[in-house]
């Protein structure tokens, strides 16, 4: 039997779950408030993720670099390799909020989005 304390991170509460696994299968969880909490926790034991939040260089724009966002979670694993990339990013202006500034980031099968407008200088 293993057990696991995790901070929960739904919500600015920060409960503090226990988790008890039996040969890698999550058996209790306990310490959360709500639901949330339980789903998180079952997640991160097994396949913890996250959202990316960085910036990319812009060239040519008002500004020099664009806020970005992975479009979805990506694994935990990944985050190093990711960031790594954003930082070897570049990409010219105008951007627009959503656009695609990056395809499948390090093989997640996740895109980069562009999270704010940039026109052009
Ligand atoms: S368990 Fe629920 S209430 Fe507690 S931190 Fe997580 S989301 Fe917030």
């Amino acid at each position: 039997m293993e057990k696991r304390q995790l901070t929960c991170i739904g919500c600015p509460m920060g409960c503090q779950v226990s988790v008890t696994l039996e040969q890698g299968e999550v058996t209790e969880v306990t310490g959360n408030t709500c639901k949330r909490g339980e789903i998180y926790a079952r997640k991160e034991v097994t396949n913890p993720t996250r959202i990316v939040t960085s910036t990319v260089r812009v060239n040519g724009g008002i500004e020099p670099v664009v806020s970005c966002k992975t479009a979805q979670d990506i694994p935990k694993g990944k985050i190093f390799d990711c960031c790594k990339a954003l930082g070897e990013l570049e990409v010219s202006a105008p951007v627009a909020m959503g656009d695609v500034l990056l395809r499948d980031v390090c093989g997640t099968g996740v895109d980069i989005i562009a999270t704010k407008d940039l026109p052009v200088a």
